[in-house]
C-alpha cells in the first residue's frame, strides 16, 4: 500500500464529508464510497473533529437530537445541523 492517502482516491469535500458520516459510522456506505471517506479523513483534521464529535454523541445518546447538536462548537454544529436538516427533512 502506498503511504499517500491523496494518490489512492480523490479527495471529498468536506461538505460531503458530513453529509456521510452518520451512515459512515452506521457502517452503510458502499465500500468504494466508505474508503474515500477514510482517505479524506487522513488529511482533514476538520473533519477527524466532527467524526469524533459525533461518535461521542451517538455512543452517549444513540441518536442525534437538537440538544446535542447545542454543545457542539459553533463551526461543527452549523455544519452537523445543515446535513442533519436535508437528512430528516420535517422530522423532530
Ligand atoms: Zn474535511
Amino acid at each position: 500500500m502506498a503511504n499517500d492517502p491523496t494518490s489512492l482516491v480523490p479527495d471529498l469535500p468536506c461538505i460531503e464529508f458530513v453529509e456521510l458520516v452518520t451512515d459512515f459510522l452506521e457502517g452503510a456506505l458502499a465500500p468504494s464510497r466508505h474508503e474515500q471517506v477514510e482517505g479524506h479523513l487522513e488529511i482533514c483534521s476538520g473533519c477527524r473533529t466532527v467524526l469524533a464529535q459525533w461518535h461521542e454523541i451517538i455512543v452517549l445518546n444513540g441518536h442525534l437530537d437538537e440538544h446535542d447538536v447545542d454543545i457542539l462548537d459553533p463551526v461543527v454544529r452549523d455544519a452537523l445541523v445543515a446535513a442533519f436538516c436535508r437528512t430528516y427533512p420535517g422530522e423532530s
